[in-house]
């Protein structure tokens, strides 16, 4: 069929369900895991929705089935997760990591290693099964993150693999990275972007490797942030930790640039949809504030202009981020997973639009949306979250659309034509610490 914004009858079941989990299961566990200070408490707080989560098969749903996933397209996906971002998207962003370790699994893997990881992932008993993905550094001389594709061997990611026999001895920091797993122990697996050739750039250098919960070497510590707070961030030390050669990713070899542009791409549509469901509830609560209150005049505040006006063009926001997600989230499904120019640019747009809108909605309901009796101060913390995680959208995502639009051979209509837009390594280390165009007027000598 042509273009058609009409749910499938299997759409709506699975919208119906994502919905009824996240206000029936997730929403009431939600309040205390927020307000907890304690990290590692406000995630377990959470632990019981996820294994409800994980037995209704949302947790792995973005795997395939024949991996025992859910099989969800990658739009479906975004239908469902708007209904749980809605509510809380610290815990989608819990889901959504699985997510971010297991498909590089997925697309790099051997046959062996996708029986092994998404088999284990999507069978265990007990429900609590997490992956995680371990890509950002800590800041700091050349850590970051964002420049993990400089062509300079001396910058970028720092973390390194060493092959000594059967068995890659590791070393080195990462901090963000998903989870550090129920009981600060580790995820059950981890999928992390490592340095394996330190005489290359992260063009070439890098390679990814699947590191199992319990390898010896590796501490982790729960991080403590201003929003997400129901999720966890670990920061990760590995000294001398022994990892099978046998979970080196094979299709990642020396390409964990392009796992890292891909993995992040293919979230950027998921990224989107969460800033859509923090705006629609506070869109919706903000609506029935104004139109319950008068702020001392005679008529609800809904009946003054300038709140009709502005609550109207915040509903027409959040309509069109969601359809610019649901399009993305499509460009995945059409591409084979690959959407590196219009993910990063929906996750953009749409990230920085709807935190506007949440504003919008606070500045319209007045001074009491900064009032905890009501939702506004947690979707503020939220919604400001999305434009700088999953690869922030100044270092990572604008850098990627740019390296993208200045190819020589790019064509602008390729989104608009459904084309496939074929990510290339040319198109990295733009705007880097050293991008080939700083090479050429030696600022590149300069940083050696
Ligand atoms: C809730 C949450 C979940 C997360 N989950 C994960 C996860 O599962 N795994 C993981 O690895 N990470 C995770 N992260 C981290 C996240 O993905 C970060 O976006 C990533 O680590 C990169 O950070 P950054 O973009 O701020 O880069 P940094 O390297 O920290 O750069 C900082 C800033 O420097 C500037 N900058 C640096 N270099 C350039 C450049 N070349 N051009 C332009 N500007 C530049 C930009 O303004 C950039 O924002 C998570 C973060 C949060 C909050």
């Amino acid at each position: 069929m042509a273009i058609d914004f009409t749910m499938s009858a299997e759409q709506r079941k699975i919208q119906k369900m994502a919905r009824e989990f996240s206000e029936n299961i997730l929403a009431p566990v939600i309040p205390a895991s927020d307000k907890e200070p304690d990290p590692m408490l406000a995630y377990q707080k959470t632990k019981g929705a996820y294994i409800e989560a994980y037995k209704a098969g949302i947790a792995m749903a973005m795997l395939p089935k024949e991996y025992g996933g859910a099989g969800l397209s990658c739009l479906d996906y975004v239908i469902a997760c708007e209904e749980i971002t809605s509510i809380d998207p610290g815990f989608a962003c819990t889901c959504l990591c699985n997510g971010l370790g297991l498909m590089p699994v997925l697309w790099y893997g051997s046959e062996e290693q996708k029986k092994r990881f998404l088999g284990a992932a999507t069978s265990d008993p007990t429900g609590t099964y997490l992956s995680a993905w371990t890509a950002g550094e800590p800041p700091g001389g050349t850590g970051g993150t964002a420049n993990f594709d400089s062509p300079l061997p001396k910058a970028g990611i720092g973390m390194t693999a060493v092959r000594e026999g059967d068995h890659f001895v590791i070393n080195g920091k990462k901090k963000w990275s998903s989870s550090p797993g129920w009981d600060g122990l580790g995820t059950n697996t981890q999928t992390a972007i490592i340095r394996t050739d330190s005489s290359v750039g992260g063009t070439e250098g890098l390679s990814a490797i699947v590191i199992e919960r319990g390898t010896p070497g590796i501490t982790w510590t729960f991080l403590n942030k201003e929003g997400h707070r129901t999720t966890s961030n670990a920061f990760v030390v590995f000294k001398d930790a022994k990892v099978p050669v046998d979970n080196l990713l094979p299709g990642a070899v020396g390409n964990g640039d392009l796992v890292i542009n891909r993995n992040f791409a293919w979230s950027g549509p998921v990224a989107a949809i969460a800033a859509v469901g923090v705006a629609r509830a506070a869109y919706e609560d903000a609506l029935k504030f104004l139109k319950k209150n008068t702020a001392g005049s005679l008529t609800p505040i809904i009946r003054f202009q300038n709140a009709g006006y502005i609550m109207g063009d915040v509903a027409a926001k959040i309509e069109s981020a969601r359809y610019f997600a649901w399009r993305a989230a499509d460009y995945l499904d059409k591409h084979s997973q690959h959407a590196e120019l219009i993910g990063a640019m929906c996750k953009i747009n749409v990230t920085e639009t709807m935190i506007d809108c949440v504003y919008k909605c606070m500045q319209i309901v007045g001074v009491n949306s900064l009032s905890t009796e009501y939702k506004f101060g947690k979707y503020l913390r939220e919604a400001s979250i999305l434009p700088i995680y999953d690869g922030g959208n100044m270092g990572m995502q604008r850098r990627r659309v740019h390296g993208i639009i200045a190819d020589e051979n790019f064509n602008p209509r390729a989104i608009m034509d459904d084309d496939f837009v074929k990510f290339e390594k040319s198109m990295e280390a733009i705007g880097t610490v050293a991008d080939p165009v700083s090479k050429s007027r030696g600022i590149m000598q300069a940083a050696e």
